[in-house]
């Protein structure tokens, strides 16, 4: 991580800056995720699990395409069914609070 002060790399063992003596950045709590970065399934826009929006959304990729090409796969291949299952279960719900950022 780096301080807020000055920009500087502190170790993350560091409790303050050694360049400027600010006290370092807290680190994260275990288990808080933004919403930004962590993949999670939506509660909105969801066909069977939301796992195809959930990637669409992570990745900005849209969201029929995604439908299309999962679907092709598990079709044709029979893999993406097992991929479909993996990610549902891999993959965390979204919080309810989480609002789509397109509407
Ligand atoms: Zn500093």
């Amino acid at each position: 991580m780096f301080c807020t002060q000055c920009g500087n790399k502190v170790d993350s063992s560091s409790r303050f800056c050694t360049a400027c003596g600010a006290p370092a950045p807290a680190a994260p709590p275990v288990g808080y995720y933004p919403s930004t970065t962590q993949l999670t399934r939506p509660r909105h826009d969801r066909m069977i699990a939301g796992v195809c929006a959930g990637f669409a959304l992570h990745y900005g990729w849209d969201l029929s395409l995604v439908r299309v090409l999962t679907a092709l796969m598990i079709v044709l291949t029979g893999v993406g069914a097992i991929a479909y299952i993996a990610a549902w279960v891999i993959i965390p719900e979204a919080p309810y609070a989480l609002t789509a950022k397109s509407t």
